[in-house]
């Protein structure tokens, strides 16, 4: 990790469900929240860990935001446990039901309100909601430079930084402006442990609940009325596929294993 002047760092993250034990209702279609245990998106511990190096290289501050019901509350502290230094929850009845663009307009106006800040750093995407578009979303409404899928910073100085940042066939070298949004994928950091130390300051640290009033947004802009899209359908894909497995318990029934194996592919017409 670059060792960079001091900045003011916001990383924004959600809550999602644990995603090994997401179900979706069969009839509804929706996933069933009841009974699964909520955790920091997993792709925003990275962003946490850069913004953790970051801010302690240069002498700079990191603020955890989120949007969510008020357990999410939860993620704020765990986030200061690992190490950022104050966090605040956008909660109430006004962002629920928000898509990507009233999301990001929320979180948007939330950074708008805080102290200036100089990097904001978010997940690649959220394990839930999937679209990797709350970064860019945000860097938009603030009119802010935006960098996706950045796996490491290189250096900085004078107002800008230098990222490296992951395309299908390699990597690119990019400089970029400061105040900027980075969405950063795994390969950035790898994300710290909660130290019995941070879990108390967690503990005791003020998480304050932001309303729409008290950052400053329309509310017609929040929730399903700001929302422009819908999910209208969701279909868990059928699968079609199916298998056998041969498990041989020792070396003498590998080759009947494997002949079970090809009689099986031959009633499937596979051989
Ligand atoms: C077409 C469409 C319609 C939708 N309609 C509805 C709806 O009607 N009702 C409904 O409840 N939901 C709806 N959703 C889900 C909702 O839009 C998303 O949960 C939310 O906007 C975040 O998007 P995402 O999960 O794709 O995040 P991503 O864009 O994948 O997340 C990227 C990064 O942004 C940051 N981030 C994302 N969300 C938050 C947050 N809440 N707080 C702080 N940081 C955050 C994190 O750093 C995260 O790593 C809809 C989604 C889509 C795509």
């Amino acid at each position: 990790m670059a060792t960079l002047e001091a900045m003011n760092i916001v990383i924004p993250i959600k809550q999602v469900p644990e995603t090994s034990k997401v179900k979706m209702d069969p009839t509804t279609g929706v996933m069933v929240r009841q009974g699964v245990e909520a955790i920091i998106n997993p792709l925003d511990l990275y962003a946490i860990e850069v913004g953790i190096e970051l801010a302690a290289s240069g002498g700079g501050r990191t603020t955890v935001i989120s949007m969510g019901p008020p357990a999410a509350e939860t993620a704020i502290r765990e986030a200061i446990a690992m190490g950022c230094d104050e966090g605040g929850l956008l909660s109430g009845r006004e962002f629920a039901g928000s898509d990507t663009w009233a999301t990001s307009y929320a979180l948007a106006r939330a950074i708008a309100t805080l102290p200036p800040c100089d990097l904001i750093l978010c997940g690649e995407r959220a394990t839930d909601g999937d679209t990797g578009q709350v970064g860019p979303g945000i860097a938009a409404w603030l009119d802010l430079p935006v960098v996706t899928y950045v796996s490491g910073i290189l250096r900085g100085g004078e107002g800008r930084l230098v990222v490296r940042r992951l395309v299908e066939d390699g990597c690119e070298t990019l400089e970029v402006e400061l105040p900027c949004v980075l969405t950063v994928v795994k390969e950035a950091a790898y994300p710290r442990l909660p130290t019995l130390r941070g879990k108390q300051r967690a503990r005791a640290a003020r998480v304050p609940v932001w309303t729409a009033a008290d950052i400053g947004a329309d509310v017609g802009a929040l929730g399903l009325e700001g929302s422009p899209t819908r999910v209208v359908k969701i279909e868990s894909p059928t699968v079609a596929r199916h298998g056998q497995i041969c498990t041989p318990k020792d070396p003498g029934q590998v080759e009947a294993a494997v002949e079970g194996i090809i009689a099986y592919m031959e009633k499937l017409d596979l051989l």
